[in-house]
């Protein structure tokens, strides 16, 4: 038996380990939710990430039902998402067949299901041309986990939602986590339990509403917060500074007040930038100067944070033990603008102890700056990553058999 994974306050779940899996009929859930341009995937990591559980399941000599979701069809059918180019790159990287079924459930489905040899592989249609599936419709999650004896739930990126394939079904057929949920939720929860410290976690990122829980949670947890990228803003505003043109929420400021006083009565580090990378627009070829947090004129955006916070958040993550990252410290995506993001890539990236970066453009950002290797753990997770790290019960994890 494996120690199997923790939620967040539950006890231990199963993951494949601990079931015998041959000739089972596995409804395997994974998040395939991949970039596409056309029919052509962009970027293939979501499936790579999926390979360790697949692979697994074909050598125990199960017969894998493979479901996902692909952008946003909101619940018709759209030609355009169909899984047809997914099922094509995971036989390549299989090197095996893979069964791209036309549809979810149904007869046809249920027939093709039937056929699979122990260690074959189907793909069902993508579960979103269905509207029961976000709604977590139980009739439409029974008639999925018809397709399996066991549910496996591999999607660390929809575990913060409670749908039909990615919970539902476990009301059904008993649930366990591949691998990849497995090492999402051992690295994620290292980070909740008993961290090396000091603990150092970077927030930045667009906006301060996107991320308000996650902040006030982390507080709790770490040794120093830093918070930089737009949300920083709405930060230095609350303390009076006028920041032109900038990103801000008025009606955060509030909230910002709040998490630096929690701060200051908890004797925890907060840094905020002290110097700002200004442009009249986030746009290639703009006037940029550098200004002191107080100093953004009026007519110019506040768009990276300057030399002298760079130095200052580095200094502060080269002593860390542990690290978080999320959210880029300004808009990394226009050149002018991404210095400060790639200096905090590189400071944490020489970290010495475990590291953690969460978030799609967070994920990104590490790409560019060449450091991905150098990072502990890069979470697949996103929203999920951010709710777990925040404390809270994940759907996905919970539907899922107790250990012991
Ligand atoms: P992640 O996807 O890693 O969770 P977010 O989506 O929260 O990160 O934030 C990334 C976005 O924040 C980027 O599109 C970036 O351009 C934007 N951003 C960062 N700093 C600023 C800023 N100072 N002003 C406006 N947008 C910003
Ligand atoms: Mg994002």
């Amino acid at each position: 038996m494996s120690a199997g994974i923790k939620g967040v306050t539950s006890v231990a779940k199963a993951t494949i380990r601990d079931v015998d899996l041959r000739d089972k009929r596995c409804f395997c859930r994974v998040d395939y939710n991949v970039p596409m341009k056309g029919q052509e995937i962009t970027d293939d990591t979501r499936i790579r990430a999926s390979l360790p559980t697949v692979k697994y399941l074909m050598e125990q000599g199960a017969k894998i039902v493979l479901a996902s979701h692909l952008g946003r069809p909101k619940g018709k059918v759209v030609d355009s998402l169909r899984l047809d180019p997914v099922a094509q790159r995971l036989s390549q990287l299989l090197s095996a067949e893979v069964k791209k079924l036309d549809d979810c459930i149904g007869p046809e489905v249920e027939q093709a299901v039937a056929e699979l040899q122990p260690g074959q592989v189907a793909l069902l249609e993508n579960v979103r041309f269905y509207p029961e599936e976000e709604k977590n419709d139980r009739e439409f999650a029974r008639q999925l986990a018809a397709l399996g004896d066991i549910f496996v739930n591999d999607a660390f990126g929809t575990a913060h939602r409670a749908h039909a394939s990615t919970a539902g079904v476990a009301e059904f057929i008993p649930g366990y986590a591949g691998f990849l949920m497995e090492k999402e939720i051992n690295a994620l929860g290292k980070l909740l339990s008993s961290p090396d410290r000091p603990f150092v976690a970077i927030i930045g990122g667009a906006k301060v509403s996107d991320k308000l829980g996650v902040l006030e949670s982390l507080l709790d947890q770490v040794d120093t917060l830093i918070i930089g990228g737009g949300m920083a803003n709405t930060f230095l505003l609350a303390q009076g500074y006028g920041m032109g043109k900038s990103l801000i929420e008025p009606d955060r400021a509030e909230d910002a007040l709040r998490i630096m006083e929690k701060a200051v009565e908890s004797g925890k580090k907060l840094l905020l930038p002290s110097d700002l990378v200004v442009a009249p627009a986030p746009e290639p070829g703009v006037p940029v100067k550098v200004v002191e947090a107080d100093a953004v004129p009026e007519d110019m955006m506040a768009l990276d944070i300057g030399p002298e916070t760079r130095k200052l958040f580095s200094e502060e993550i080269a002593g860390a033990k542990t690290v978080f990252w999320n959210g880029p410290m300004g808009v990394f995506e226009v050149e002018p603008f991404r210095g400060g993001t790639l200096e905090i890539a590189a400071a944490i990236a020489h970290v010495d102890g475990f590291t953690v970066v969460g978030g799609g453009d967070s994920l990104a950002a590490v790409e560019l700056s060449g450091y991905a290797d150098k990072i502990s753990h890069l979470s697949t997770g996103g929203g999920a990553s951010l709710e777990f790290v925040e404390g809270k019960k994940l759907p996905g994890i919970e539907c899922l058999v107790d250990l012991g």
